[in-house]
Formats: structure tokens, C-alpha cells, sequence
């Protein structure tokens, strides 16, 4: 894996220095609901300002969509990124113009800058070149420590990366690549993936890249019913991918005992908070109702195989955990992986629905580590190249 050159390694003192973060966190109603973003962004905020950087920050919230949208303003992540480092960060009202060069000129070493949303230009995902300069044009170095954001070619993570030097990685960017890298490299036997979630469909380069590397893949989620169809299973209302059944016999075939499917599953006749809820076999589920989560039966055997294992990748909830009671089985795997990393085995959580889960459930600590990337943890997981890693200087 092609490790780039870290923040860590450059000559920052005295220097104006463009940080791209990740500081996309959800909101509700101009609340911030999970700051775990941003309070990642924190290590590489810090080193820069106490080693007499001038830092100028910027992010994207949301999507805009190339337009001002007031609703996905940063201040919200202004004020908590100030409450978490205890100083004043101020904001220019938007991410480039000549307000933006004047807030610049005044930077001092030590000083701290948040841009407005980069989204609000619809050159920022364009890659637009002009754009990118004008963002390179800010500073003399940039630090990409958005890892999240790192999957897309957008001038502000991959645009620029080429035209300010040096271009560097930030912690976050490193812890990333490290945890991800060294589990898909250098993995600790055995090596169990747990996979979950809605579609078969988004997984499929994921299993297909991990097959190879893992001792098991343990399946939950929506995902399993459509493997249930490829074993010639009735699965009642439950979401499957017909167009998908197939492959998912060929992988079954082709994987034979590393795919692991659960073996009965929770039920309901609709997907309301507090319904009364089933637990079946997977070969009595019945017409008219549909699959919500593993059952207890499965939890057991998953947490068996997880417990003993050196290193746990998990992916994709077990099952619809935002409606209880069906967030049991997501619970539980929680539980399991904490329960794993306390017996010395490497634990990490990829996908933005799992780590919600994880940090609902109050056991993100008890993680080796907790991706901070979605869609970006996933392609990296499934082997694919991020421009804005890519984009970064070598060691
Ligand atoms: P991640 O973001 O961790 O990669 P996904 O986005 O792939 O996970 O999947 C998350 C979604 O899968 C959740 O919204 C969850 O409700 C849904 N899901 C899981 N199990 C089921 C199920 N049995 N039926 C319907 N949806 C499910
Ligand atoms: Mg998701």
C-alpha cells in the first residue's frame, strides 16, 4: 500500500497552511448530532497551530449542490470546533473571494480559519481547475486530512493536492490508512469480516475483495435475505435484489463455508417502532412478513466467531437499527467486537451506518478504530484508489 508523506514531516512553522477536513457531521434542525468528525479533526488542528502555523481550514457540509444553501452554513461546526479547542474560530463567508484574501492576509502564526462550505461552488466537485487554484493560491502547504472525502476527485481534495507543495496527509488521513492498510494487509489470524446493510448490490466489490483475504465473512442485514432466495429460501415481504439472487448463488457456491448466513432472523408484518416482532428459522419465514434483524440464535453463533478472532472488519448494520426492536442484533455484534478488542483482537468499524450504530450504542472507545469514511472506507476496502490519497506526495 502506498503510504503518502505526513504532515508530521513538513516544515510548518511560519507557514499559512491549507487544511482540507472532513467536517461533514449530521445535523438536525442547525444542531449537531455526532461531532465525532470533527473532534477527529482535532490532532492535526492542534499540531499545526502549536508548531506556529497559520491554518486555514475548509470543508464541505451537506450537498448544496454548487449553490448557497444557508441551512449547511459551517457555523455550527464553527462554534463546536471552538467550544473543543477553547478559542474563538473564526469564519469567512464563503470559501474564496476577496473577503477570503483579506481574512488571509491578516493570519498570524497561530491563527485559525474556517472557509465557508466548499460545496456552495459547484467547481468544488467539478474538480474545476481554476477553483483548485484558487485554493492553492491561499497557502504555501496542504494537509488532506479528509479521509472521508477522499474517494472523490474534488478540487479541494484532489485539484489542489497538485498544485500546492508540498502535499501532505494529516493524522486522521494516517491513522485511516493505517488501520484499513494493515488490516487487509498484514491482518491477525483469524480474520473475520462482518458484512450488513440493505443491498447486496453496494457490497459486492467489498465481498468479492475481501473472499481472498478473510478466514469468514458472517452476513447480516437486508443483504442476507437475498442470499436466503439464492439457497432456494422463501423470505415473505422481506428486501431482496432479484436481479442479484443469482450472483449471490455464485458467491455462494464459490465461497462455500466462508460466507457464514444467519440462521433465522427477526420478523414483523411491517416496519414500526415497538411491533410485536418473531424470531424464526431462516426456512419458516413466513408470507407477509419481512426480515429486520438477525436472531438470537445468529447473534450467538456470530459472537462466537468474533470473539476468537485476531482481527474483526465490520461493515453494514446486522439489521434495521434505527427502529427498535430491531437494532438487538446490531447491539450485539457491537457488543462482541468491544468484547473482542478487551481480548487483544484488532477491531474496526468501516461504513457510516455502522459507526453510527457503534457510537449509539456508547462503544466506539472499546474499538481499535471507528472509520470516520463511508463511502471512502468502503472503496478503500474493496481495493480501489483514492485520488485524494493518490494525489499526495510520497514519502
Ligand atoms: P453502512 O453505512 O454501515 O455501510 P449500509 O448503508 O450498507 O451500512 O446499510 C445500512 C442500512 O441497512 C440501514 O439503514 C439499515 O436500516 C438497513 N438494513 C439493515 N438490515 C435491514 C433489513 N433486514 N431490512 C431492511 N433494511 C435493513
Ligand atoms: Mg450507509
Amino acid at each position: 500500500m502506498r503510504v503518502p508523506r505526513s504532515v508530521r514531516d513538513a516544515d510548518v512553522a511560519g507557514k499559512t497552511v491549507l487544511v482540507r477536513a472532513d467536517l461533514n457531521v449530521p445535523l438536525d434542525d442547525g444542531r449537531i448530532t455526532d461531532d465525532t468528525r470533527i473532534r477527529a479533526s482535532l490532532p492535526t488542528i492542534r499540531f499545526l497551530l502549536e508548531r506556529g502555523a497559520a491554518v486555514i481550514l475548509a470543508s464541505h457540509l451537506g450537498r448544496p449542490k454548487g449553490k448557497v444553501n444557508d441551512a449547511l452554513r459551517l457555523k455550527p461546526v464553527a462554534d463546536r470546533l471552538g467550544q473543543l479547542l477553547g478559542r474563538n474560530v473564526r469564519m469567512t463567508g464563503d470559501a474564496l473571494g476577496p473577503g477570503v484574501q483579506v481574512a488571509i492576509g491578516k493570519l498570524r502564526p497561530g491563527d485559525l480559519l474556517l472557509l465557508e462550505n466548499l460545496r456552495f461552488h459547484a467547481e468544488e466537485e467539478a474538480n474545476d481547475p481554476g477553483f483548485a487554484k484558487a485554493l492553492a493560491d491561499m497557502a504555501d502547504i496542504y494537509v488532506n486530512d479528509a479521509f472521508g472525502s477522499a474517494h472523490r476527485a474534488h478540487a479541494s481534495t484532489e485539484g489542489v493536492a497538485h498544485l500546492v507543495k508540498p502535499a501532505v496527509s494529516g493524522f486522521l488521513m494516517e491513522k485511516e490508512l493505517r488501520y484499513l492498510g494493515e488490516a487487509l494487509g498484514d491482518p491477525k489470524r483469524p480474520f473475520v469480516a462482518v458484512l450488513g446493510g440493505a443491498k447486496v448490490s453496494g457490497k459486492i466489490d467489498l465481498i468479492e475483495a475481501l473472499l481472498p483475504k478473510v478466514d469468514e465473512i458472517l452476513i447480516g442485514g437486508a443483504m442476507a435475505c437475498t442470499f436466503f432466495r439464492a439457497m432456494g429460501l422463501s423470505v415473505g415481504r422481506s428486501l431482496v435484489e432479484e436481479d442479484r439472487v443469482d450472483m449471490a448463488r455464485q458467491l455462494l457456491e464459490r465461497a462455500g463455508k466462508k460466507l457464514v448466513l444467519p440462521r433465522g432472523g427477526v420478523i414483523a408484518s411491517e416496519l414500526k417502532e415497538g411491533i410485536t416482532s418473531l424470531t424464526v428459522l431462516r426456512d419458516r419465514i413466513p408470507h407477509g412478513f419481512a426480515v429486520y434483524d438477525v436472531d438470537p440464535s445468529t447473534v450467538r453463533e456470530f459472537t462466537d466467531r468474533i470473539v476468537r478472532a485476531g482481527t474483526v472488519l465490520w461493515n453494514g448494520p446486522m439489521g434495521v437499527f434505527e427502529t427498535p426492536p430491531f437494532d438487538a442484533g446490531t447491539r450485539a455484534v457491537a457488543l462482541a467486537l468491544a468484547e473482542a478488542t478487551a481480548a487483544g483482537a484488532i477491531t474496526i468499524v468501516g461504513g457510516g451506518d455502522s459507526a453510527a450504530a457503534v457510537v449509539q450504542a456508547g462503544l466506539a472507545d472499546q474499538m481499535t478504530h471507528v472509520s470516520t469514511g463511508g463511502g471512502a472506507a468502503l472503496e478503500f476496502l474493496e481495493g480501489k484508489v483514492l485520488p485524494g490519497v493518490a494525489a499526495l506526495d510520497d514519502v
